[in-house]
């Protein structure tokens, strides 16, 4: 049995205070970790500050992007080793804001999957289509041919451990979710490619989240699909009352 894997991806919203009373608010209320695992993924100056709150609670904080170079001359960059240092345990890779607005290509997000393992932090590796190649019948290639680039060089244990977000770009802040049916269907093609890439063990053992206008009042269509695992929320994890919900829905899906 997979473990329900949801993540609040607050992109650049919320101050020092903000954050730190969601935390405050959420943090007594979460489901224990061994039925969900939860994580906040808030802007980067807030993560050393977040870490330290949510210590001796079921909630676990995750970055929102880094850098594959432990250091060095990349002014205004993340480093991996300093993530893994403060106690960050997750890092989104590969957001298709990040694709489409930063130049985040499959090499740089390969090299970024790459180092997060080598420090120990657990990436969620997006993944999906534009609309216009949804609408040219596209999302399989275009999905397979990112979860392979962004899994190359990787050992078939670090797969088990990796999730990955399927977000069909057309559905993230358009309040235009996927059908739950078709979110399934492309999840158990990346399960297929993961087979043919690693082993059936490893297609199996990877949790996949869906992503894109999730709500607290269309989670559990999600969830009760074999092959969804979780959720990637963007504008619907931003209060803790909806966060939660989507926590207790999510879990039991
Ligand atoms: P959304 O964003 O839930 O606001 O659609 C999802 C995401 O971008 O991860």
């Amino acid at each position: 049995m997979r473990k329900p894997i949801i993540a609040a991806n607050w992109k650049m919203n919320k101050t020092l205070l903000e954050a730190t009373s969601f935390i405050e608010q959420v943090k007594g209320e979460v489901l224990p970790k061994s039925k969900v695992d939860s994580v906040v993924c808030p802007p980067a100056l807030f993560l050393a500050q977040l870490v330290e709150l949510v210590k001796n609670s079921d909630l676990e904080i995750s970055a929102q992007n880094m850098h594959f170079e432990e250091s060095g001359a990349f002014t205004g960059e993340i480093s991996p080793k300093a993530l893994e240092d403060i106690g960050v345990k997750y890092v989104i890779i590969g957001h298709s804001e990040r694709r489409e607005m930063f130049n985040e290509t499959d090499e740089t997000v390969n090299k970024k999957v790459l180092a997060a393992f080598n420090y120990h932090l657990t990436p969620i590796v997006c993944v999906g289509e534009t609309l216009q190649q949804y609408e040219k019948g596209e999302t399989k290639r275009i999905v397979g041919s990112q979860v392979k680039m962004a899994f190359a060089g990787l050992t078939e244990q670090q797969v088990k451990q990796a999730i990955i977000a399927y977000e069909p770009i057309w559905a993230i802040g358009t309040g235009k979710s996927s059908t739950a049916k078709a979110a399934n269907e492309v999840c158990g093609y990346i399960r297929r490619v993961v087979a043919e890439q690693f082993s059936k063990e490893a297609a199996e053992s990877i949790r996949i989240q869906y992503g894109g206008s999730v709500k607290p009042e269309n989670i559990k269509e999600f969830m009760s699909e074999p092959n969804i695992d979780g959720a990637l929320v963007g504008g619907a994890s931003l209060e803790a009352q909806s966060f939660l919900q989507l926590l207790e829905a999510g879990c039991n899906g």
